[in-house]
């Protein structure tokens, strides 16, 4: 068994502009049976707007066809939503009701304070807890328009993400953050003597006011150069624990999905401006591979697993990493960037009961 998934590449067959990545997001989109999903609906299209000065986020001009679709399949409603902070600064990068063709909503109120508690259940370690934004939570139909990029956190940010981190309020994300680790420091061996931290090769390593040792895993590769390092053996690697992050984001997507009817969700991941860092660094940098097409379905974990799978160590274009930055030696492209397994959200969320992982695609030319 498999999940079907339709996908319109980038790279022009002839070059005529019905032929072109704009012309088959068209087609893709009337391909992907709008009206079963959002007729007579209130929709929810959720994308990651970016920030600062970032720009290699989703097109206007592919959101603005999807709205018009949206609206031709019998939408009661439709939106863009993202955090606060995102949707004060769209406007830098085109993103406005007039260019997008619908309102731009915070998705938990302009005061970050529009949101359910909905509780884990069994909890996972620290993770008792979400708090669901209200924009989604009263969503008839939810469109998941992911921009696929690198992630220091979790090896890659596609659909789930999108979900996990931008549905949720600041608390949540924190808390889902916390669940990080895998360097145990030990602080009454330490003696603060900080050579751990000028020696780590990525910068991880910080002490706070207080003289207390933090590790900021988006940066951390677990080279095990600090553990190596230490005079007093006070960090020892605890190993495999960025998955715990992963896990949280599985099933906080988890809990953001079940908030909808079966057959209320589509997922689209954007192949295109695949960079090293989420849009949330705020920052462009080079893509890491050419641009590849446009991913749609109704199967998160198909969809998640495709958008891996097309991405290829092989493709990774010369010059576009940082300087000095170095591969590990084995894995997705993702995993020898940040050295995080970007398959391990995938499993968890088949483990969830979200998807196959097997799927076939349907090239839309
Ligand atoms: S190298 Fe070891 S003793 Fe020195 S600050 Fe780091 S953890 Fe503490
Ligand atoms: S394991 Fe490596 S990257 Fe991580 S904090 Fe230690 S030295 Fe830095």
């Amino acid at each position: 068994m498999s999940a079907g998934l339709l996908f319109a590449p980038y790279a022009p067959l002839t070059l005529v502009p019905k032929r072109s990545i704009g012309a088959r997001w068209l087609k893709l989109l009337d391909a992907l049976d709008l009206p079963s999903t959002v007729s007579g609906r209130r929709v929810a299209i959720k994308m990651h707007l970016g920030g600062n000065t970032g720009f290699t986020t989703i097109h206007p001009f592919l959101i603005r066809k999807l709205v018009e679709k949206v609206k031709a399949a019998g939408a009661k409603s439709v939106f863009v939503t993202d955090s606060a902070g995102a949707v004060a600064t769209a406007v830098d990068r085109g993103y406005t009701t007039e260019t997008l063709g619908c309102p731009l909503i915070p998705v938990d109120g302009a005061s970050e304070r529009y949101y359910v508690t909905r509780q884990i259940d069994p909890p996972f370690r620290t993770l008792t807890e979400i708090q669901l934004a209200g924009e989604i939570l009263h969503a008839e139909a939810l469109i998941d328009l992911a921009h696929v990029k690198g992630h220091g956190d979790c090896g890659f940010g596609g659909a789930s993400k999108n979900l996990s981190m931008g549905c949720v309020t600041q608390a949540t994300r924190r808390a889902l953050h916390a669940l990080e680790g895998g360097l145990k420091w030990n602080a009454e061996d330490c003696t603060r003597c900080r050579i751990c931290m000028e020696n780590c090769p990525n910068n991880a390593i910080r002490f706070n006011e207080k003289d207390e040792l933090s590790v900021f895993y988006h940066h951390c590769k677990f080279c095990q150069h600090c553990v190596l390092i230490c005079p007093q053996k006070a960090l020892t690697m605890e190993g495999g624990r960025y998955k715990d992050f992963q896990r949280g984001m599985a099933l906080t997507t988890s809990q953001i999905l079940r908030n909808f009817e079966p057959g209320r969700v589509l997922f689209i991941n954007v192949l295109t401006n695949i960079t090293i860092f989420c849009d949330c660094w705020g920052m462009t940098t080079p893509s890491l591979v050419p641009d590849i097409g446009i991913l749609a379905g109704r199967d998160i974990v198909a969809i998640e697993q495709a958008t891996l799978d097309l991405i290829r160590v092989e493709d990774l274009i010369p010059g576009s990493l940082p300087p000095n930055w170095e591969l590990g030696p084995t894995g997705h492209l993702f995993e020898r960037i940040h050295r995080k397994d970007p398959y391990v959200v995938v499993e968890y969320l088949r483990e969830l009961g979200h998807g196959i992982r097997a799927y076939t695609l349907q090239r839309i030319s």
